[in-house]
């Protein structure tokens, strides 16, 4: 059976490239009918910290990747944080130092310092020397009687080579003579990180360890040990980095990288899954519109690329758009609604008004949070500023006073509210008279119009526009903020 784990180490936010090895795990148990399990690795108890831990499950839980076995749901192969493994370690420590793959080492950290000079002066890998694998039993004992600090070296083959057969890169392949004896639990009894995932993976029955490309040296050591502990062998896929435009490795300093951020200005989860998938993965064709269920239909690991792929921001906002828009109308009004409530925008939720406000605006935006100043520029309205632009200037001067005087007149016989007071149907009739009198149609009407009535030279719909404009200002619905 497929099962496959994500193991965040809980020492700072979710990121996107670790957001997005959970989503191919996540897609790899879901189309395989397997078991997605989430493991925390705070073996690093100086930086791991359980509000981190909490953040990162919020964060997870958000995108919607839930998880089979960990945290918060339990399962047959706790539990789920290393900091609560320990005995099982200790365990399979002492399995390896009976069966002689792992020997205690008793150098001193002055001994290994010197042994690394030494190796630096003749030019060669610094690598342990091998002092304690060949120790007779009676200098051990000698060591021990005495009470010395000793470490669990695991005892690397001195010649050949190993080699995985990685899903994503291939035939993966290690030379063994320059790794070295390295420790797997220090003086202190404190069990070391490749030593840990190791035992965590072997015991939690993983079939596939699907992580970040930066593990490869760290699977040369756990397949070591896993031939060593006599466990089958996982298969491996190691998925390339995200990259920055300028194709360094993303960070802080190119934005937002981390899922919450994301979150707070507004993403929608669907959209930033959608995005993290295309990042490395694609189903062969041009299509990149994807819902989470055909993503778990596309998905094949196999198609994840070799290179490295480029985060762009541009894109994941354009990419949200879509899904936005692909959000059933009535729901996207209500978040939006909201929205406009909880920003103080609108002053009460006004159905009809909300509904007929979304539905002129969707197009144009992107983002929830965009809509705030989508809908603070429809109304108001900066004429004088539009009238002095280079580019309204010329409808002053050709038609604007002609309309204006016409305008004014439709205003004070109360010709103009009334037929708005009647909605698209109303504004429609009106505007064909209107047109009429003034002999005049299309751009030549309506740009001067647009001017006088929206404050604009561009926006949606000009009827749906002022209609807007209109109940707003009639209803007193909208703070005077928007103004
Ligand atoms: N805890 C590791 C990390 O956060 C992941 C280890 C693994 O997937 O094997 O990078």
């Amino acid at each position: 059976p497929v099962r496959v784990r994500f193991a965040p180490s809980p020492t700072g936010n979710l990121h996107v490239g670790g957001a997005r090895t959970a989503l191919f795990n996540y897609l790899f148990a879901r189309s395989k009918g397997g078991k997605f399990v989430l493991r925390i690795e705070d073996t690093d108890l100086e930086r791991s910290t359980r509000e981190s831990e909490e953040a990162v499950l919020r964060d997870l839980a958000w995108l919607g990747l839930d998880w089979d076995e960990g945290p918060g749901v339990g399962g047959d192969y706790g539990p789920y944080r290393q900091s609560e493994r320990n005995s099982m370690y200790k365990q399979y420590a002492e399995k390896l130092l009976e069966s002689g793959h792992v020997y205690r080492c008793f150098c001193s950290n002055e001994e290994l310092e010197k042994m690394k000079e030494i190796a630096e002066l003749k030019k060669l890998p610094p690598v342990y020397s091998g002092k304690w694998a060949t120790a007779a039993d009676g200098e051990i004992e000698e060591e021990l009687a005495k009470g010395t600090p000793y470490t669990y070296r695991f005892r690397v083959p001195k010649e050949g080579s190993l080699k995985i057969n990685d899903l994503i890169r291939g035939e993966v392949s290690w030379k063994l003579d320059t790794l070295g004896d390295f420790v797997i639990m220090r003086s202190n009894g404190q069990p070391v990180y490749n030593f840990c995932v190791t035992v965590d993976d072997a015991t939690m029955a993983i079939s596939h360890v699907i992580r970040a490309e930066e593990h490869l040296p760290n699977t040369l050591r756990q397949a070591l040990i896993y031939k060593a502990l006599g466990f089958p062998m996982p298969s491996f896929a190691h998925v390339s980095l995200i990259l920055a435009p300028d194709r360094s490795k993303l960070s802080k300093r190119h934005g937002a990288t981390s899922v919450g951020q994301y979150r707070d200005m507004g993403y929608l989860p669907q959209a930033m899954m959608n995005y993290l998938a295309l990042l490395g993965w694609g189903d062969g064709t041009e299509n990149e519109f994807f819902t989470i269920d055909q993503l778990v239909e596309k998905f094949s690991i196999g198609r994840v690329n070799k290179s490295g792929a480029v985060f762009d921001s541009t894109k994941l906002r354009w990419m949200n758009g879509q899904h936005l828009r692909a959000i059933p109308f009535e729901e996207l009004s209500q978040l939006i609604g909201e929205r406009w409530k909880s920003t103080g925008l609108l002053t009460e939720s006004e159905g009809p008004f909300v509904d007929d406000a979304v539905q002129l605006l969707k197009d144009g935006i992107d983002l929830v949070t965009d809509s705030d100043t989508a809908l603070s520029n429809l109304l108001s309205y900066p004429v004088h500023a539009t009238l002095t632009s280079p580019e309204g200037r010329p409808i002053v001067e050709d038609k604007l006073s002609e309309v204006s005087a016409h305008l004014l007149a439709a205003y004070d016989s109360g010709e103009l509210f009334g037929a708005l007071e009647e909605g698209p149907a109303g504004w429609q009739k009106w505007v064909k008279g209107f047109g009429k009198t003034l002999k005049r149609k299309g751009k030549s009407l309506f740009m001067p119009l647009r001017v006088l009535l929206t404050g604009k030279l561009h926006g949606p719909d000009m009827g749906s526009s002022v209609i807007l404009i209109y109940k707003a200002g009639n209803h007193g619905i909208v703070s005077p903020q928007a103004g």
